[in-house]
């Protein structure tokens, strides 16, 4: 199947209000610029450098969205025209963030990056230290950050039943939240789902899924 057939059967079984983001994440450009002429202008990248040269060569018009884990120390290098860093799991994280954003005179809109799964080696915050942050008078300082929503990974299972629990447990979270909102935190947005798992994190309220390997086939890390 080509790129452009795996968007076309993708978008058809995803209802509207669902935003799609292609995780192009170790493929070339040849291969997201293909999905750009498809009509995917929304990608998805978890390493600074990586999307700084994609953003370089690809057209302007293209939403930039971070999901990996971020280090403090590489936000400065797409502050200027990230739309979207999904991973954000520190108020130190945010505060830099902020920083780097003022310098632009921009808004950058961010996700707190809830940890939902068992694996010690997931990120992600807990939601009473995202209910603290919201609390703070720091929080009210950041002019140039907005917190739209949150995100989540669900543990590396086959055990549906496990999956479903923590996508509902971010659900919760987020409707828990939904009335703490300011100018800053305005919370509408649930990346939740992958590959393997986004028709399930749909069902269970997800409003953005990020999707790799069944856009593009199957990564190789070893060439890249
Ligand atoms: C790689 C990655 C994805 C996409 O994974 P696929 O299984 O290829 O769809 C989604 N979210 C994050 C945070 C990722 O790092």
């Amino acid at each position: 199947m080509s790129i452009k057939n795996n968007l076309q059967n993708i978008k058809a079984s995803i209802p509207n209000h669902v935003t799609l983001v292609a995780v192009s994440k170790t493929k070339p450009v040849s291969a997201i610029l293909e999905a750009y002429n498809a009509g995917q202008h929304v990608f998805g990248e978890n390493k600074v450098q990586e999307m700084v040269e994609k953003h370089e060569q690809m057209p302007k018009d293209i939403e930039w969205h971070m999901i990996g884990h971020l280090q403090r120390n590489k936000v400065k290098y797409m502050a200027s025209f990230v739309h979207l860093i999904h991973g954000v799991d520190s108020f130190k994280l945010l505060k830099e963030i902020n920083k780097q954003a003022k310098k632009h005179d921009r808004v950058i809109d961010c996700l707190f990056q809830i940890k939902i799964a068992q694996e010690v080696s997931k990120f992600g915050i807990s939601a009473q230290e995202v209910s603290k942050i919201l609390s703070s008078q720091e929080f009210l300082e950041l002019k140039n950050i907005n917190i739209t929503g949150l995100m989540g990974m669900a543990t590396l299972t086959n055990d549906e039943t496990q999956i479903k629990q923590e996508f509902n447990y971010l659900k919760n979270v987020f409707d828990s939240l939904k009335s703490r909102e300011t100018f800053n935190f305005k919370p509408e947005t649930i990346s939740m789902g992958m590959s393997g798992d986004y028709k399930l994190a749909i069902s269970c309220g997800s409003t953005m899924i990020r999707v790799g390997s069944s856009i593009f086939g199957a990564r190789n890390y070893n060439i890249g």
